[in-house]
């Protein structure tokens, strides 16, 4: 990749022909902009800004048919989402599965549990495929060759990875004490990898100054009002696999805060085009405590989000300036939801908890939904009849340092019958085995 400022070629920013949306707007002062790499509203107030769509066009367009017609990929829920191409970067992502947790549900005492399993989601096993999918067909139409990305570490695995499908040049920055698979998951696909000494909230940092100088699409910087528009799809799948009904309850993860507000964005949007009844979800949403600083405002009853210097092993989730905070935290509060954090020690408990009853090997976010879920529960937070959604963002395979030293470890033995038989006899002594009743 060229190190040279380059700035992006084909530059489009107006709205396209027969495209459902249209402008940029703040979501703070409702001052309007063209659909170019801008994020925040630099002309007022500098709030967020969010994709502006007609969704009278959308209703006429789409329909239960229509999408269920559609590719097994998010890009059936194309007229929802912020690219104009017919023709987007579709490398399989979305259409994960949601599985019915009855052992789960049953270790936990709920009686209609789910779980949304982003953990298999394609092309690098999160969820944050669906963003960059999305975030680098609308780079690709404004005429960037170079994207790049602050990652906690998943971000950086699915930008490398769609930008080398998509013949992009990629440059991502990380922190540099990740996990190795997640580093190790980033460099397969030879980007420039720069490892910053320091956490995500420097990461990102230098990155806002870096998009400002090398004219890059920085997927979660100036492309962010795009890429958010993806985590919608979390929302839509949920509703599309139950029948087409809202959940009653959903337990999602909190970094940024962003992917939590985006499943109560499609849910609503899924309400406003008349694909589904409308009613009642309640959101609740998971910190790790070494990270925790909407957790927190939401216990103190705080309208407002006081940054907190991340220390927790959950570090995808480890942002400790979330900027969707606040939004986070008043969904929270009108859906009469929660927002709960737990130690390092449950997060590996809830990994732990999710793969010995579905067979979900999760990561350290994994964990901390889980753990969250299993706090609410105990807490009387959710009702036991409620049919409740637990968002699994990550896989357990990138993360695996954390739950190094608390599994257990194979039974090393001759290749002989005897050998195995007194390692047998061991097994059961420490009662690993739960089948001694079979015969031998
Ligand atoms: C990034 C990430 C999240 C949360 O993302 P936000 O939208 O910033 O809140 C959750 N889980 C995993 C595994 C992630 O990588
Ligand atoms: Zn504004």
């Amino acid at each position: 990749m060229t190190q040279a400022i380059e700035q992006p070629k084909t530059l489009s920013t107006g709205a396209a022909l027969g495209a459902t949306f249209s402008a940029l707007r703040c979501r703070e002062c409702g001052e309007t902009y063209e659909l170019g790499a801008k994020h925040v509203c630099e002309d007022v107030c500098f709030g967020p800004l969010e994709v502006v769509y007609d969704y009278d066009l959308i209703r006429q367009r789409v329909s239960r048919a229509s999408i269920e017609a559609g590719p097994k990929s998010i890009w059936r829920y194309k007229d929802f989402l912020p690219v104009a191409s017919d023709n987007p970067i579709d490398v399989g992502t979305g259409m994960t599965p949601l599985l019915k947790a009855d052992r789960l549900a049953r270790r936990l005492g709920l009686r209609s549990l789910y779980i949304k399993n982003d953990a298999v989601n394609m092309p690098t096993l999160s969820f944050k495929d669906r963003v960059v999918s999305i975030a680098l067909s609308r780079a690709r139409e404004l005429g960037f060759s170079t994207v790049s990305c602050a990652s906690t570490g998943n971000l950086a695995n699915s930008t490398a990875a769609i930008a080398a499908h998509a013949g992009l040049d990629c440059c991502v920055f990380i922190p540099a004490d990740l996990e190795a698979g997640k580093v190790l998951g980033t460099l397969i696909y030879n980007p420039t990898v720069m490892a910053v000494k320091g956490n995500y909230d420097q990461v990102n940092r230098l990155c806002s100054e870096v998009a400002n100088t090398q004219g890059w699409g920085f997927v979660n910087i100036n492309l962010r009002p795009y890429y958010s528009e993806g985590s919608k799809t979390l929302g839509y799948e949920v509703v599309e696999q139950l029948g087409w009904q809202l959940p009653d309850h959903i337990v999602a993860p909190l970094a940024s805060g962003s992917l939590f507000t985006k499943i109560y964005k499609g849910f609503q949007e899924f309400v406003k085009t008349g694909l589904v009844d409308a009613k009642d979800v309640r959101f609740s949403g998971a910190q790790a405590e070494g990270c925790s600083p909407i957790s927190q405002a939401f216990k103190e009853g705080r309208d407002f989000v006081t940054p907190v210097k991340p220390n927790t092993i959950a570090k995808s989730i480890a942002i400790g300036n979330p900027a969707d905070g606040i939004y986070a935290l008043d969904i929270a509060r009108k859906t009469n939801g929660n927002i709960e954090d737990v130690t390092d020690a449950e997060i590996i408990d809830g990994i732990k908890l999710l793969a010995e009853t579905e067979g979900i090997f999760t990561e350290t976010a994994g964990g901390t939904t889980i753990a969250v879920l299993k706090k609410l529960v105990e807490a009387g937070k959710i009702d036991p009849d409620e049919t409740t959604v637990a968002y699994i963002t990550g896989n357990g395979l990138k993360t695996q340092e954390a739950v190094q030293g608390y599994i257990g470890e194979p039974l090393t033995i001759e290749p002989k019958l005897d050998s195995f038989e007194r390692a047998l006899e061991r097994a059961r002594t420490l009662e690993r085995l739960d089948w001694q009743q079979t015969s031998v």
